[in-house]
C-alpha cells in the first residue's frame, strides 16, 4: 500500500487541478494521498470528488505557513483532517494568504526594475483565488524568458539573498500546532530539516513545538539532510512521535514524483485516529491495521 501525505494543487502553487493530482495519485499506483495546498482548503471538495469516482484514497489536509518567532525561520505545518471552518484557523491562513499577497507585489515591483514583468503577468497564470507563492512569480518569469524554470529562479532571482526578496510575517508554529489540534487537526511538521530551502529550526524551537502538541514528523521528504532525519528518527523515538514520508508533488512545478517517499499505513491510521475521521475518502482503516 503507497501512502502519499503531502500534494500540491493549482489551488496553491501546484501546476494541475486538484482532481487531476488525484488522476495522477492513480496513475503513479499511489493508493491514498492528501492534499495540503499552502494555507486554504479550497480544493478539498473537488479532490474527494474525483478520489470518490476513481478510488483513490483521499485524506484532506493543508500546509499553514509559520515563523519561528526570533529566529525568523519559516515553518511549514501540516494539518491533517481539520475543521475546515474552525473560525481561528481560518483567519490564521487568511491572513497569510493576505499577507502573501502583499509580499508577492512587492517582489515584482522590485523584479519590474530589472526585468519585463508586471503583476499581470503574475495573476494570469495563477487560479483565482489560489495562495500566491514565488513559484507564480517563477512562472511569470519563465514566460518572459527570463529564466528557464521556476528552480532556476529560486537559484537566482527568488532566493532569500537575492535583493528582490522580501519576507512576510507568519504565525508561530506553537500557535499553529494549538490551533489545528482546536480544530481537531492533526500537525505533522513538514520538512522540518530541509537545510537546502534555509536555515532550519534549533532544538529548542523543535521541542516548544513538539510541548504543544505536534502529532507527527515528515522525515523521509527529499529537502531533510542525513544528518537531520537522523536527529528526527530519535525525537520521534523518544516522544512518540508519528513519522511520514511524501512527496510534496508540485505538478510539473518541481521535479519531485508522487509515491517517491512514502508513509506506513500504521502511521496513517494513527493519523485518522486524532483527526477528524470523517472526512476521509475510500480508506479502510482496518486495512491499513492489517497491511
Ligand atoms: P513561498 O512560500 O512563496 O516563499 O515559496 C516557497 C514555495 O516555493 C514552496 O512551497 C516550494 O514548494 C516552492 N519552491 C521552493 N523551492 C523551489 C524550487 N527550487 N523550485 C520550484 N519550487 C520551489
Ligand atoms: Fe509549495
Ligand atoms: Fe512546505
Ligand atoms: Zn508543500
Amino acid at each position: 500500500m503507497r501512502i502519499d501525505l503531502h500534494t500540491h494543487s493549482w489551488v496553491s502553487d501546484g501546476t494541475e487541478s486538484p482532481a487531476e493530482v488525484v488522476a495522477q495519485a492513480r496513475r503513479a499506483d499511489v493508493d491514498v494521498i492528501a492534499l495540503t495546498d499552502h494555507d486554504q482548503t479550497g480544493g478539498w471538495a473537488e479532490a474527494a470528488s474525483a478520489a470518490r469516482r476513481l478510488g483513490v484514497g483521499l485524506v484532506p489536509g493543508m500546509e499553514v505557513t509559520c515563523q519561528a518567532p526570533g529566529s525568523r525561520i519559516s515553518v511549514h505545518m501540516l494539518s491533517y483532517l481539520q475543521d475546515p471552518s474552525h473560525e481561528e484557523l481560518t483567519h490564521t491562513v487568511h491572513e497569510a494568504r493576505q499577507s502573501r499577497q502583499q509580499r508577492a507585489l512587492r517582489m515584482v515591483e522590485r523584479l519590474a526594475e530589472d526585468f519585463p514583468i508586471e503583476w499581470d503577468d503574475v495573476t494570469a497564470l495563477t487560479q483565482d483565488g489560489a495562495t500566491i507563492g514565488r513559484p507564480h512569480i517563477a512562472d511569470a518569469l519563465v514566460r518572459a524568458k527570463v529564466v528557464e524554470s521556476r528552480e532556476e529562479a529560486f537559484a537566482d532571482m527568488l532566493h532569500p539573498r537575492a535583493p528582490y526578496y522580501v519576507g512576510h510575517p507568519a504565525i508561530d508554529p506553537v500557535d499553529a500546532v494549538r490551533m489545528i489540534r482546536d480544530a481537531g487537526g492533526v500537525p505533522v511538521m513538514a520538512h522540518p530539516m530541509a537545510s537546502k530551502r534555509g536555515r532550519v529550526v534549533s532544538d529548542a524551537e523543535l521541542l516548544a513545538i513538539v510541548d504543544a502538541g505536534l502529532a507527527g514528523v515528515e522525515i523521509r521528504h527529499r529537502d531533510n539532510s542525513a544528518p537531520g532525519r537522523a536527529k528526527l528518527k530519535s525525537l520521534a523515538r523518544e516522544r512518540g512521535l508519528i513519522v511520514t514520508g511524501s512527496s510534496d508533488y508540485h505538478g510539473s512545478g518541481k521535479p519531485n514524483l508522487l509515491g517517491e517517499n512514502t508513509t506506513k499505513p500504521k502511521a496513517l491510521a494513527r493519523i485518522i485516529e486524532q483527526g477528524n475521521a470523517d472526512l476521509v475518502v475510500s480508506v479502510d482503516v482496518d486495512e491499513l491495521l492489517r497491511a
